[in-house]
């Protein structure tokens, strides 16, 4: 247990915050700098809200070094409402997407997207229960293909890309839903990076687009109002009433990142917890982590005992020690350590002593 009796929350998502940015809402939630009232209350049109929005994009475009040339677009309907907003706009000359299928969510958004288009599958791990990933360039893409679709972090298989394909000037469209902000990253090597925020940023609700601006119009004449980029574009995310609460926290979280050193800074403790996590891992007896170790995730650690008996124990057990949610996915068993930018390394070194610990009583 932490200060204010907090646990160490391992969950996919949503997920931890940083604790100074709790703190700083908490602050503010009753009377936000003087306005008199929280920002839930606010009106999205306020001269406050307008500053708390212009900040956050600033603050965003600052850290990730965004290009000029590429929107950022706040918006809403999750992760999921993504898989269908990409081939609704970005398919707009030969109607062809290629896909690579590298976990559940990237086959949901490559389901989504083959009601719309001639969508192709270039590389899949599938058959390998998605415990490696994929290598491909431009001799696997359709040359005519209208984007190249990826998944940078399978949050539920714990792999990663540790690569940036290249398909030549093909956009390259990228969920980064569960490894935005972990590392930097070239954003111009993207068409299209976009990310729920609830795994990394901040509370369940927005969505972050961030758009190469010559890709925006290409929405047919048929797409729903909401779902077309060039709407939310032109009205700076403000078409309609935004996730104010959850923008306003992300913004927070992006001033958080810039006053702890970015995202070079950033990537230096994610990459000592993971190491930690993972040695300790490949050097215990009792667990083993089933994923190809070039491919292994940063951000959620997958492991398992070899018995769903004693998973289910370790899980259990691990919770009355503080250390919570730290069952894999329902689909897949098992044990999986989500440590996003706010788990501290503290968090992992109890999490380590923990399955010592366990290793030790099991044996
Ligand atoms: C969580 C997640 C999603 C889905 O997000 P929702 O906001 O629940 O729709 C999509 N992609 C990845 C990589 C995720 O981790």
């Amino acid at each position: 247990m932490t200060e204010y009796n907090r646990v160490y929350n391992f969950s996919a998502g949503p997920s931890m915050l940083p604790l100074p940015v709790l703190e700083k809402v908490k602050e503010d939630l009753l009377n936000y700098q003087g306005s008199g009232q929280s920002v839930m209350e606010m009106s999205h049109r306020s001269a406050s809200f307008k500053k708390i929005i212009e900040e956050a994009e600033a603050d965003l475009r600052d850290i990730m070094e965004i290009p000029d040339n590429y929107k950022v677009l706040f918006l809403q309907g999750g992760g999921t409402l993504q898989f269908s907003m990409i081939p609704l706009n970005l398919l707009r000359n030969s109607m062809k997407a290629d896909y690579a299928i590298t976990g559940t969510w990237a086959k949901k958004a490559y389901k989504e997207a083959c009601k719309f288009g001639d969508i192709n599958v270039i590389a899949s791990s599938e058959e390998d229960t998605f415990t490696w990933v994929p290598k491909f360039g431009k001799d696997q893409v359709r040359p005519d293909a209208d984007y190249v679709y990826i998944t940078t972090n399978n949050t539920i298989y714990g792999t990663a890309y540790n690569y940036i394909p290249k398909i030549g000037d093909i956009p390259l469209v990228a969920d980064m839903s569960s490894n935005i902000l972990s590392e930097p990253v070239d954003v111009s090597k993207f068409g299209m990076i976009w990310a729920g925020a609830q795994k990394n940023i901040a509370p369940a609700g927005v969505t972050i687009v961030i758009v190469r601006e010559d890709l925006i119009g290409f929405a047919g004449k048929d797409v729903p109002t909401y779902l077309d980029y060039k709407i939310h574009s032109e009205n700076d995310s403000m078409y309609n009433t935004p996730p104010c609460f959850a923008i306003y926290v992300a913004g927070e979280v992006f001033k958080h990142i810039k006053a702890t050193g970015g995202l070079v800074a950033m990537q230096k403790r994610n990459k000592e917890k993971a190491d930690k996590l993972y040695d300790y891992i490949d050097s215990s007896t009792l667990y083993s982590c089933p994923v190809a170790k070039e491919d292994r995730s940063m951000m959620n650690v997958v492991f398992v005992t070899g018995n769903a008996d004693l998973d289910k124990k370790f899980v259990a057990e691990a919770k009355g020690a503080g250390l919570v949610n730290l069952a894999g996915h329902r689909s897949i068993g098992g044990m999986r350590a989500s440590i996003y930018n706010a788990m501290p390394m503290e968090g992992v070194e109890a999490l380590i002593e923990f399955m010592k610990k366990f290793e030790e009583d099991n044996k």
